[in-house]
């Protein structure tokens, strides 16, 4: 297999990653801040040394070549990038420039043709033949992959679709016309016409939400204030979907693509956005052309459906959302009304719907959020258990992981992230300490690392196996949770595999102990210099003995402790408790869920608002 280093340029970041050529891999992706200010030679330096690091981590690979995403306008044909206001470049032979320093043969593009052609490859719009994308964000790019072939017309300038007139006497756009699709839907125009709005009297309870400095409104506080019910937010949401509508409608009528995928942060608004979108679409553009059209979301997470047969052959299979289901559920359960949770999840089509309708049981959701919606097949668990605690566990389908370009943006507002790896596949390590770059302290990431230890043989069937490059791992979160197997896997003696996690930077060890409940490793810190002081704190908490029934996950169906306890623990250390505090709560809903079958209702179940199944 031949690879090919891809290299996106930004305004802000500079990522770096080498792919296969069937797109099968993403290997040694990398970023660093682009630094503009430095000026074009140490940004291409820049890019230089980041492709180089790339290809280090994917040692005995054939790397052929290098593909470079830019902001433009540019010309293809030289690779020279015209003008971009953004980096403060004017013809700047960027191509020419990647190639020498590394040596390799090189192209490029522009960005937003890039994404769309990477949608149409493998992401969203995978399968069809004619595909036309929007970027929504800072600005709206575009891109139209005509017979799975990037038109760039006579110039390089087609697919300027933030450009498209709408209003012929509208609003000034940035590129000195007026009335562009981009003056009106991009993230800034959305924000600046709420504000508009604010300022010209309209009843609304926006300036509320940003403590009445309408400099600090975003498309996304709009959103925010739309999914509250403001009836003005929901009036600018609904009046950008309109806009953006009458743009897909133009855009259908002239390329009568298959799918339009529509990328960026806007995709955040969900239903809100989506749901006029289509009907304006639908208004405006002749029915034959909207009827073969489907406009989605452009984003690439993992539900799994997991079928359960359990120790007693007589009784028929559970088939149920497996592994996150029973995290979401205990966190909707455990935490405090003030909370919301983001789902980061994404799901194979063939089970989205099912997928959305369990995620509409919760009651802590950021109103509107769907899970991520992938073409491929879902993954899908087949468990048997042998004895009570030993189970057998084989999978099927390939839901792909998570990249930091793509896991950066979601993640940028959150206080806390639960990272349960239910499949293994959900984060690479380069992903993971991405991750925990990006996500410093004091906001809080817990992981589970529990499929990490999970090898896959051919057939599907999962092997506990050590874990390899476990200490790189421990770097890359606060609090990890691991089970009495894994933890063995890692070393004898549990309290030097604790120290030893702890000099990774990793504050915190829960280990969960099935019937006997869990032991705690943590590191005692000195809360004014947050630097390590004496010696590491454990103690095991035994599982609660409720209703005279031995729980802890002996009895009934243990499917999932292990996902109550850590979306508990995670729970109660966000709203403050001690860890000691946190691990005896966790243990207590654990119990909780041993007498109860699947994921859908466990969480009133936890709540002890339902009768035990
Ligand atoms: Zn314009």
């Amino acid at each position: 297999m031949r690879y090919i280093v891809g290299v996106d340029v930004g305004g802000t970041n500079i990522v770096a990653g080498t792919v296969a050529q069937d797109g099968s891999e993403v290997l040694g992706v990398v970023a660093e801040p682009t630094f503009v200010e430095q000026g074009p030679d140490a940004v291409v330096a820049r890019i230089v040394k980041l492709a180089r690091a790339s290809i280090a981590q994917v040692p005995g690979k054939q790397v052929v070549g290098v593909g470079i995403g830019s902001p433009g306008p540019l010309d293809t044909k030289s690779g020279v990038v015209l003008l971009t206001p953004n980096l403060g470049w004017v013809n700047m032979p960027l191509r020419d420039r990647v190639s020498a320093g590394l040596g390799l043969p090189a192209t490029l593009d522009n960005d937003a043709n890039c994404a769309i052609f990477g949608e149409w490859w493998l992401g969203a719009a995978r399968g069809a033949d004619h595909v036309v994308g929007l970027t929504v964000g800072t600005g709206i790019g575009g891109g139209i992959v005509l017979g799975g072939a990037i038109y760039h017309g006579a110039s390089d300038i087609a697919g300027e679709i933030g450009h498209m007139t709408i209003d012929s006497t509208g609003r000034l756009c940035k590129c000195g016309n007026y009335g562009c699709l981009e003056a009106y839907a991009s993230g800034p125009a959305i924000a600046a016409r709420a504000v508009e709005g604010i300022t010209a009297g309209a009843d609304t309870a926006l300036p509320q939400y940003v403590d009445s400095d309408l400099s600090k409104i975003t498309a996304q506080v709009v959103y925010e204030a739309a999914h509250d019910g403001d009836a003005y937010a929901l009036e600018v949401v609904r009046e950008t979907s309109k806009l953006l509508g009458a743009g897909v409608a133009n855009i259908i009528n002239i390329f009568n693509p298959q799918v339009v995928v529509i990328c960026g942060g806007v995709t955040l608004a969900g239903d809100t956005l989506f749901v006029p979108l289509r009907s304006e679409v639908k208004r405006r553009a002749f029915k034959p052309a909207v009827d073969v059209c489907r406009i989605l979301p452009g984003v690439l997470g993992s539900m799994v459906w997991d079928t359960i047969y359990g120790r007693d052959p007589a009784q028929p299979a559970v088939e149920e959302w497996g592994g996150i289901a029973y995290a979401l559920a205990g966190l909707d359960a455990t935490l405090g009304e003030d909370w919301q949770i983001l789902p980061i999840i994404k799901v194979g089509r063939d089970l989205a719907a099912q997928a959305n309708t369990f995620l509409g049981t919760l009651r802590h959701l950021t109103p509107g959020t769907r899970f991520v919606e992938v073409p491929e097949p879902n993954n899908r668990v087949t468990l048997r258990y042998e004895t009570s605690e030993r189970r057998c566990e084989q999978m099927r389908g390939g839901v792909p992981s998570w990249t930091w370009p793509e896991l950066g943006p979601l993640v940028a507002d959150l206080d806390a992230l639960y990272v349960n790896f239910i499949s293994g596949f959900e984060l690479t390590l380069e992903t993971a300490r991405l991750l925990r770059a990006g996500f410093p302290a004091p906001r809080l990431l817990y992981a589970d690392l529990h499929s990490l230890f999970l090898g896959k043989e051919p057939d599907g069937t999962r092997v506990l196996q050590p874990l390899p490059q476990a200490s790189a791992w421990f770097g890359c979160f606060d609090y990890i949770q691991l089970n009495e197997a894994e933890m063995r896997q890692l070393g004898d003696d549990p309290l030097a595999v604790a120290v030893g996690a702890m000099d990774q930077g990793c504050a915190a060890l829960c280990v969960t102990l099935g019937i006997r409940g869990a032991v705690y490793f943590e590191q005692i810190m000195d809360a004014k210099t947050q630097r390590r002081v004496g010696p590491i704190r454990t103690a095991r908490i035994a599982a609660p003995v409720a209703g005279g029934i031995p729980s802890g996950c002996g009895a009934g169906d243990p499917t999932g402790c292990g996902d109550v306890f850590g979306a508990t623990v995670t729970a109660q250390l966000l709203q403050g408790a001690p860890l000691e505090t946190a691990v005896r709560e966790g243990c207590r809903l654990a119990a909780r869920n041993v007498s109860y079958r699947g994921a859908t209702g466990l969480a009133q179940h936890l709540l002890g608002k339902l009768p035990g199944a």
